[in-house]
């Protein structure tokens, strides 16, 4: 880099106060690309299911494929960000794809429904990694502001989807899910022209990697070979999406692919930069099984709650698919600044947790929230129809669990990898939660009733055994990372 552009990030990341003013501006630009994001993906269950008349084992499939394929290309969208694009032009080329694609489902939701949805697939691959790795960029290494930084950004998120995945299902299915996915369609281009606009205050953070190796003709050339690569191939995921057994091959192919290119990337580094890599990789493969879990949200529980859960909490009437897409978002805002005031209170008594120990409380909360999803069973009408309200406390503990892992992970991706690698680590990051999403998509299949007839009470019986099974493995899964923390901590080095 330049003086000059040395200069200009300094003066960025010497920033006083708590925040950077830039913080600001992706927090909302993030805010409104998860509204539209989170109310789509609150009414894909419901849409397949209601008008695409897919039976909820086959739902529960493809939505698994559409979240998974978000995520996978969110770490294409990562590479192509570190080696071509750099972050801006990703981010403007992801916004703009999520903008079609909502506007394609607006015209016409059910005969261009794969086509919509593979759009804002690849947008959203784009735009998702890309934000986040800035902020990180905000910061000085070792900056200790920056998990406050992503505790804020990760309330901007929540907000986002609290708002959407409330709104839009609810528009959809009591007015029109034309509408519905306009809104998407509305927010999504709030969200790129607040980017547009600001982005001039990142100075030299997002620019493209190679600006100053060829000539600005040849970089024209060069992104536009990306652009439209991108656009061939969305037909693909069109096909991938549709037919899941294709999905599974894709699924088993990208990931060992991705680790090999990862461990080539690892072979060029010295031992100590090597060694906070294998802690990330860690990470990455145990929020795997957290998302997998966690993100039952948008597809059984999704069902769950359209059939088996009353539509009253605390006395106040509402729909029970508005409490499922939005409980978990109001929970995490309302608790994200405690969380982090917790965290500041325990390391002034030098007794915080490390971030593995924080994982494997993720993951208690997580089998806690998974056993009270279970408890549900227990409080019904006797006709299959259980207590919204156990249902929302069980949101409230699946979200002290997130507060632990997410925020966490994704400032952990670019503390422990070089800079070269920001964008590609962000990536693996999501990546992981391609995985839980396919796992989630599998998962949740293998809950929902054999025979879609099943009675109101065998649909209960159905899920929550499934439920119960994934508080155990949660349980697990946090003992294991707990014992191997010390461990772990060894490898981060300096980075806790
Ligand atoms: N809720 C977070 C977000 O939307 C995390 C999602 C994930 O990584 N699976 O950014």
């Amino acid at each position: 880099m330049s003086p000059a552009v040395d200069a200009e990030l300094e003066k960025i990341q010497n920033f006083e106060g708590k925040y950077p003013k830039q913080l600001w501006y992706l927090f909302l630009s993030e805010m409104w690309e998860r509204f539209s994001f989170y109310g789509m993906r609150g009414m894909l269950t419901i849409f397949m299911t209601d008008k695409l008349l897919l039976t909820e084992k086959e739902a529960n499939l493809q939505y698994g494929a559409t979240q998974a394929f978000v995520y996978t290309l969110a770490f294409v969208g990562g590479l192509f960000a570190d080696k071509i694009l750099g972050f801006r032009k990703s981010i403007f080329w992801g916004g703009f794809l999520m903008i079609l694609g909502s506007f394609i489902l607006a015209y016409d939701p059910v005969n261009l429904f794969y086509w919509g949805i593979s759009f804002t697939i690849i947008g959203t691959g784009f735009f998702k990694p890309n934000i986040s790795t800035m902020v990180g960029q905000l910061y000085r290494q070792g900056d200790t502001r920056k998990d406050a930084g992503f505790g804020l950004f990760y309330s901007g998120i929540n907000i986002g989807a609290l708002f959407g995945g409330a709104l839009c299902v609810d528009i959809g299915k009591h007015h029109s899910w034309n509408a519905a996915f306009s809104l998407a369609g509305i927010v999504m281009t709030i969200s790129l022209l607040i980017f547009i606009f600001t982005k001039r205050t990142l100075g030299p953070i997002g620019l493209s990697p190679i600006r100053l190796k060829f000539t600005p003709k040849k970089i024209k050339m060069i992104d536009l070979a990306v652009y439209l690569g991108s656009l061939l191939v969305i037909p693909a995921i069109f096909v991938l999406v549709k037919n899941t057994k294709y999905t599974d091959l894709f699924m088993y192919t990208v990931g060992p692919l991705t680790l090999l290119y990862i461990l080539y990337e690892m072979t060029q580094m010295n031992k100590k930069d090597r060694e906070k890599m294998v802690a990330a990789l860690i990470f990455i493969i145990f929020s795997i099984f957290f998302w997998a879990f966690f993100e039952q949200a948008g597809g059984s529980l999704n069902l769950f709650a359209a059939h088996n859960l009353t539509d009253n909490v605390l006395g106040i009437k509402i729909d029970p698919n508005v409490i499922n897409n939005s409980s978990n978002s109001a929970f995490v805002i309302m608790f994200s600044p405690i969380v982090g005031l917790l965290w500041l209170w325990l390391a002034k008594r030098k007794m915080e947790p490390n971030t593995t120990v924080k994982f494997g409380l993720g993951f208690m909360f997580l089998a806690g929230a998974f056993y009270v999803f279970y408890l549900t069973r227990f409080y019904t009408d006797g006709h299959g129809i259980a207590s919204l309200n156990v249902f929302t406390v069980a949101y409230l503990v699946i979200t002290i669990g997130e507060l632990c892992l997410s925020p966490i992970g994704l400032s952990i991706m670019t503390s422990l990898s070089p800079q070269r690698l920001h964008g590609v680590m962000m990536g693996m990051w999501f990546l992981a939660s391609a995985y839980g999403q396919y796992a989630a998509g599998i998962l949740g299949a293998g809950m929902a009733p054999i025979n879609d007839k099943a009675s109101l009470s065998e649909k209960l019986i159905s899920y929550t055994d499934g439920y119960k099974q994934l508080a155990i493995y949660g349980l697990v899964s946090g003992i294991v990372l707990i014992l191997i923390s010390k461990l772990v901590k060894k490898l981060m080095h300096e980075v806790h």
